[in-house]
């Protein structure tokens, strides 16, 4: 199933966040000779807000300025000024829960591969955004493919960097998994072994412990990390290790993690079904709760 899009992004209203300044959504336009556009030299991330409050904003933020360290660019803002516009930009589109993509690139001062001189530029865009998958998918739980592209080793692709040049195999599966009525791709690695989906990470159950692949050549997403945090208050066990093709029926449950999935159930991967959703829904749950106490937290900080 196809996530809900009610509007071509580039003919939507409100205000942006480009370098330093609010412009008006349709005036954020960019030469066709960016370097980000030729070169994919570009980080961004994905961040959401729960009542007004972006959960882990420092995290992502941090994440954004060593995505682009880690492409040799520096970002010419700091932390602090990130996150002030970031809440700003939220307060001035009047969003209160929504999704918010901070992206940064490298401009057009030079069409090379080399572009130590090019300027560095940065936007915020934030906009409603209730559910990746649709409701009933997320319900009765989303259906995998295995793609035929694979994670690349980490020798070959710096993949800490939340960076746009690592999406195109994503999309590439994406695509192929939806021709073939799947909601989205399994990523397996370099190896072979089970990594993630397109842009979510992966988690099994089995009795009382979660099984989850090591983050070593792909994203360590900040939602993994917190529903590993939380799985310990639940007395579940953290197995993070490598997992095989052939594992994925002996498993009774999985889901996904990531900011715009949340914890979203997997229901189907090619041909094993997984028909429960009762540890991964307590953990939906308590990931869920833990939006709302971090907002409560910022509030006795304030
Ligand atoms: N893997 C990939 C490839 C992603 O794009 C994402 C989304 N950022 C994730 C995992 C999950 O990361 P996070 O929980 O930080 O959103």
């Amino acid at each position: 199933m196809t996530p809900l899009i009610p509007l071509p992004f580039d003919q939507r209203t409100g205000w942006l966040w480009l370098d330093g300044e609010f412009v008006e959504w349709g005036n954020a336009r960019l030469h066709v000779l960016t370097h980000g556009l030729h070169y994919a030299s570009s980080v961004f991330e994905g961040e959401r807000a729960y009542s007004g409050q972006v959960f882990r904003l420092e995290e992502h933020t941090q994440r954004l300025l060593e995505s682009a360290r880690i492409l040799d660019f520096e970002i010419p803002f700091g932390a602090q000024e990130i996150e002030c516009a970031t809440h700003a930009l939220l307060n001035k589109n009047s969003i209160v829960d929504g999704y918010i993509r901070p992206i940064a690139w490298r401009g057009s001062e030079q069409i090379s591969t080399a572009a130590r001189a090019s300027r560095i530029h940065l936007a915020i865009a934030a906009w409603e955004w209730p559910r990746y998958f649709d409701k009933s998918a997320h319900q009765a739980g989303i259906s995998l493919q295995t793609a035929v592209w694979r994670r690349p080793p980490p020798c070959s692709s710096p993949f800490n960097a939340k960076a746009a040049s690592h999406y195109m195999i994503a999309t590439l599966s994406k695509h192929a998994a939806e021709r073939n009525g799947f909601d989205d791709a399994l990523m397996l690695d370099w190896r072979g072994q089970v990594a993630e989906a397109t842009s979510a990470n992966l988690f099994f159950v089995r009795d009382r412990e979660l099984h989850t692949p090591l983050p070593d050549c792909f994203l360590n997403g900040i939602t993994r990390q917190a529903v590993i945090a939380l799985a310990s208050s639940l007395d579940l066990r953290v197995i993070e290790r490598a997992i095989l093709p052939e594992e994925l029926c002996q498993f009774d449950e999985c889901f996904l993690t990531g900011t715009a999935v949340e914890v979203c159930p997997v229901g189907r991967i090619d041909d094993h079904r997984y028909q429960k959703f009762k540890l991964g829904k307590a953990l939906a749950n308590a990931f869920r709760e833990q939006t709302i106490t971090h907002k409560k937290e910022l509030e006795h900080v304030m």
